[in-house]
């Protein structure tokens, strides 16, 4: 890639950020990658759809960035421009829909946490789930995000996106291929725009309850206070992954400073200066664990990107 001339063009274009060689560790909440040729944080909506349409018409690779927090990129980083949703993409919007429904449109950089809080607040029901959820409205669209039985494709009604020829897409509910952990956009790649949710209005104190319940018990259960990327592997069918992981005795295994973390086995932590080979030898060592104990190949829930 052209990265130093695309930047240049790039930088008249827009107000937004683009920089070269930046490090992915600082944007993943695992702190681990290396640099991609181009990092790009558009200012507003406009540019993102701009800077999409310019990456796709100059045939330079790309690919969309929420917080960071599903992400294992290699250490030798990303070969194409990585283009951040963040506050370009922050707006939110909630009113009454029918049948006591509140209709909520959400940029795609919005934070989970803040959907989630926000609708507390308005007695919105049906997303107390993402509120431990560390990522961003069109990451959890994309992977389909959930957790304590709810998913995000139980309350979106339509996703706005661009598409991977540069057209302005709307896609219904059912045109979104959800199912565990993933969307059509694993498959037909695309920068999504806006989330439009219809949520049940419920009694604010009793989603106050659910939501405290659902926050303390990650508190209790997950290694928050270490930077990870949250599940390492999928669940197989009528399995966890952590139970296997611990059962094959790598909980609390290290690999520099790469570790199975000793609350939840299915979190790797970074103790400090891990690399992401050391990550995905961790990864690599439980795979063939299980299989050999078990039969079972487990599969990455996070993203694993780059070359090793
Ligand atoms: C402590 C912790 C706890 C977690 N708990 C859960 C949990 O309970 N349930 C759960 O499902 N996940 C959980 N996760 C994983 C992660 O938070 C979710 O998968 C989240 O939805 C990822 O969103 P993100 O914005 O960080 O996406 P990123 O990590 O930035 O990206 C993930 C993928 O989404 C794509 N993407 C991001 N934004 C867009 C966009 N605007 N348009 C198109 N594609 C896009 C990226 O290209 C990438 O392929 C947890 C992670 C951590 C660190």
């Amino acid at each position: 890639m052209r990265a130093e001339a695309v930047r240049e063009t790039l930088a008249h274009l827009i107000r937004g950020e683009v920089r070269l060689n930046e490090p992915l560790a600082r944007h993943t909440t695992l702190h681990v990658g290396g640099p991609a040729d181009l990092y790009i944080q558009p200012s507003d909506r406009a540019e993102v759809i701009l800077v999409v349409r310019y990456l796709i018409e100059h045939d330079i690779p790309w690919m969309p960035l929420g917080q960071g927090s599903d992400l294992l990129v290699s250490d030798a980083g990303l070969r194409c421009a990585v283009v951040r949703s963040g506050k370009a993409l922050r707006s939110l919007q909630i009113s009454g829909g029918p049948d006591h429904t509140l209709i909520v449109h959400a940029g795609a950089g919005l934070a989970l946490p803040v959907l989630a809080q926000e609708l507390k607040r308005r007695g919105g029901g049906g997303m107390t789930f993402a509120a431990g959820i560390p990522g961003s409205v069109g990451g959890g669209i994309f992977m389909n995000a959930g957790a304590h039985g709810g998913e995000m494709k139980d309350c979106v009604v339509q996703v706005t996106a661009v598409d991977r020829y540069g057209s302005i897409q709307h896609y219904a509910s059912n045109e979104l291929a959800f199912a565990y952990r993933h969307s059509r956009f694993h498959e037909d790649p695309g920068f999504i725009l806006e989330a439009v949710f219809q949520v049940p209005q419920v009694d604010p104190q009793a989603l106050a309850k659910e939501m405290d319940a659902h926050l303390a018990y990650r508190r209790a259960t997950q290694p928050l206070a270490l930077p990870s990327a949250g599940s390492t592997f999928r669940n197989p069918p009528g399995e966890k992954a952590g139970r296997l992981i611990e059962a094959v005795g790598l909980k609390g295994y290290r690999i520099g400073d790469a570790q199975f973390s000793t609350l939840h086995a299915n979190f790797i932590v970074n103790l400090g200066h891990a690399t992401a080979a050391q990550v995905l030898a961790l990864m690599a060592c439980a795979q063939r664990r299980v299989f050999e104990q078990f039969g079972i190949h487990l599969e990455p829930e996070l993203r694993v990107l780059g070359e090793p």
